[in-house]
């Protein structure tokens, strides 16, 4: 039965029981006010549908028992209109507490109005000042669910934020490890991070704030770890210098001269393997009668002589060319994309500048001569045949004489 069913029939109740109890009784106007109200109590009651349930369901409850319980033989039909004096100053009083608790569930409704408003007040705004009691119980469910949805938006934002600080301290505890330094504080506000928020944003910040704590306190000290970490790199990245630096110092040794620091034979055969197939003059140049010069002026002079004709060989050289020293004092020089008859003309002037030169040692002014064999690379062949060719040509101008060109003959 609901509330407003409840009550119309104990106002129905009250209908029939009034007018027997106000025959039974007629001398007693305290009854008679009484019932009056308790009437006025109920329709007031009636009004007010917002009202707790308890508060109705009680009151309902005290009507009940009061109807039905100790006055029962009032409402039976076979009411005889005779009621013992013990009878009716039991119904006197039991009208009378009735009444009061009626009165007192009424006194409800205001505090309950003030204990809605105030709840309204706390998380929002308090509903308007005439609003019956539903409105604005309502208003304040309306409220806190809003108030709800707004905690659990928070909790959200601080559930992320504390995952956002995940990478950060992972990467701040690899420092601080590779830096030899220990973080308790760090280790406790990633525990304190990994764990499942609590639900209650003002609980969640309460652990956000100690995570951020422990965080500031590792941050110190890394900041003292990564000096001591820099001073770690950068006598790694010195050593790597030293160490690279010696490298490269290994890798032109490798594929350079130590005497003349032209390319040796290594670099040769890589550059041209890197040129592919594709034209090129092989030129092979050889001092005529070193030897002489070693056996006149010594070993030292005949050096200082070698290192001159490689300067001279590197600046008759483009970029895209290449000098190297194939063997004692035999070199060869490398022009791509140039044919026979080019290769021919540099060739000569290589070889007059070399008669012409005198060469200054420290045994004084030697002039020296070159033979020169040339081949031009045939597209498709090997390069150790160009090469080989040259060498050929290189012994017919030694045959012939020295100090002159010879160019291979046709493959
Ligand atoms: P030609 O080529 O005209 O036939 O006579 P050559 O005397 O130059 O010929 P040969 O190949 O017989 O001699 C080459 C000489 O070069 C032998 C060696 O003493 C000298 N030689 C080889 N390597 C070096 C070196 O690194 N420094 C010096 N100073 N001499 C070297
Ligand atoms: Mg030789
Ligand atoms: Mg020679």
């Amino acid at each position: 039965m609901n509330q407003i069913n409840l009550i119309n029939q104990l106002l129905d109740d009250m209908d029939t029981v009034r007018p027997l109890l106000l025959s039974a009784l007629p001398d007693n106007s305290e009854l008679r006010a009484t019932t009056r109200r308790m009437i006025a109590a109920l329709e007031q009651l009636r009004e007010q549908p917002g009202i707790p349930h308890a508060t109705h369901l009680w009151v309902s409850q005290q009507f009940a028992k009061l109807l039905d319980v100790h006055h029962a033989p009032l409402l039976r039909p076979a009411f005889d209109g005779t009621i013992t004096n013990d009878s009716k100053e039991s119904l006197a009083a039991h009208v009378q507490q009735r009444q009061m608790l009626t009165m007192q569930a009424l006194k409800d409704i205001p505090a309950t109005h003030d204990l809605l408003d105030t709840s309204s007040e706390m998380i929002g705004e308090k509903a308007g000042k005439n609003e019956s009691l539903q409105k604005r119980a309502q208003h304040l469910h309306l409220l806190l669910q809003r108030h709800l949805q707004h905690d659990a938006d928070l909790r959200v934002e601080l559930q992320q934020l504390a995952e956002a600080f995940g990478p950060s301290l992972n990467a701040i505890s690899g420092i601080l490890k590779q830096a030899g330094e220990e973080s308790p504080e760090l280790k406790q506000a990633t525990e304190l991070l990994e764990r499942e928020l609590p639900k209650d944003p003002d609980q969640a910040l309460v652990i956000l704030q100690q995570a951020r704590a422990g965080i500031l306190t590792a941050g110190n000290k890394l900041s003292s770890a990564s000096e001591k970490l820099n001073e770690t790199i950068q006598s790694h990245i010195e050593s790597l210098s030293t160490l690279s630096k010696k490298l490269e110092e290994a890798e032109s040794a490798a594929r350079n001269d130590p005497l003349t620091g032209l390319a040796n034979r290594r670099l040769l055969d890589e550059y041209l393997k890197e040129l592919g197939q594709t034209v090129y003059s092989c030129l092979l140049i050889d001092i005529d009668h070193f030897k002489r010069i070693n056996d006149t002026y010594g070993h030292d002079v005949g050096d200082e002589i070698l290192e001159q004709i490689a300067r001279m060989l590197d600046k008759c050289t483009r970029s895209t060319d290449i000098a190297a020293r194939v063997g004692g004092e035999e070199f060869c020089i490398i022009f791509p994309g140039t044919g026979t008859e080019n290769s021919t003309r540099m060739a000569e002037i290589l070889r007059q500048s070399i008669e012409k030169k005198s060469f200054g040692t420290s045994a004084g002014m030697i002039d020296i001569t070159a033979s020169i064999g040339l081949a031009e690379h045939i597209p498709g062949t090997e390069h150790s045949a160009t090469f080989k060719a040259s060498d050929e040509a290189l012994y017919r101008s030694k045959k012939n004489g020295r100090n002159r060109i010879s160019v291979a003959l046709k493959r």
